[in-house]
């Protein structure tokens, strides 16, 4: 059985004060860890004190993206290692809208999971396809190819503990969700590809999440699905009381 993991991605939102004033209420709610992840992706400037903030709690923190090297002249940046050193545990790696407006590709993305692995944080790599190409049915091509390339170089253990968000990106933001079917299929073929690139074992291991437009009213369905472990979820993961409901979602699942 696969755990559920849901992570929150907050993108560019919120001030530290109100962080700190959803951790402290996610804290004194949060479901049973033991049969959830929870995680919540924030923004770089909020990691510290939101780490040590979660210290004891079972709820987890992430980033939202980081550099490959673990150190060096990157103005700007944040690498590995100062985030392992702050307490955080996740990464999410490839975002598409780190890839539409900061130029990151598949290549970038397989680097930054490699060095995540190698400074023992755990990585949630993205992949999904436009409306164009969604429309135009290279579904699957798309998805198999940003697996393909993003999963180059791993070990066999590596993969099997990788999470996978599929996030096709005509539902990021929009309100659109994929129906849990699609959805479904294509974390269906998300699994086969890293069946056919590592083993069937390694398949069964790796965790799908979805992500686009998920919330408390619409995780459970998705959740239901045989492929689906899981979501990363933006808007609904701003406010305490939606995120709650959707760990509970992930605990029942
Ligand atoms: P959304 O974002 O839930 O607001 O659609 C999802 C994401 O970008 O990870």
């Amino acid at each position: 059985m696969r755990k559920p993991i849901i992570a929150g991605n907050w993108k560019m939102y919120k001030t530290a004060s109100e962080a700190s004033a959803f951790i402290e209420e996610v804290k004194t709610a949060l479901p049973d860890t033991g049969k959830v992840d929870a995680v919540i992706c924030a923004p770089a400037v909020f990691l510290q004190n939101l780490s040590a903030s979660v210290e004891q709690t079972g709820l987890k923190i992430g980033a939202q993206t980081m550099h490959e090297e673990k150190e060096g002249a990157f103005t700007g940046e944040t690498s590995p290692v100062q985030l392992k050193d702050l307490g955080v545990e996740y990464v999410i790696i490839g975002h598409s809208e780190r890839r539409q407006y900061f130029n990151e590709t598949d290549e970038s993305a397989n680097r930054k999971v490699q060095s995540a692995f190698e400074h023992g944080l755990a990585p949630i790599l993205c992949v999904g396809e436009s409306l164009e190409q969604r429309e135009s049915g290279e579904t699957g091509q798309v998805v198999e190819a940003q697996i393909e390339k993003g999963m180059a170089n791993l070990s066999a253990d590596q993969a099997a503990s990788l999470v996978i968000a599929y996030e096709p990106i005509w539902a990021i933001g929009t309100g659109k969700t994929a129906t849990a079917e699609d959805a479904n299929e294509v974390c269906g073929i998300i699994r086969n590809k890293v069946a056919s690139l590592f083993s069937g074992e390694t398949a069964q291991a790796v965790r799908i999440q979805y992500g686009g437009s998920v919330k408390p009213a619409n995780i459970e369905e998705l959740l239901g699905m045989e492929h689906i472990d899981g979501a990363l979820v933006g808007g609904a993961s701003l406010e305490a009381e939606s995120f709650l409901k959707l760990l509970e979602a992930g605990a029942n699942a």
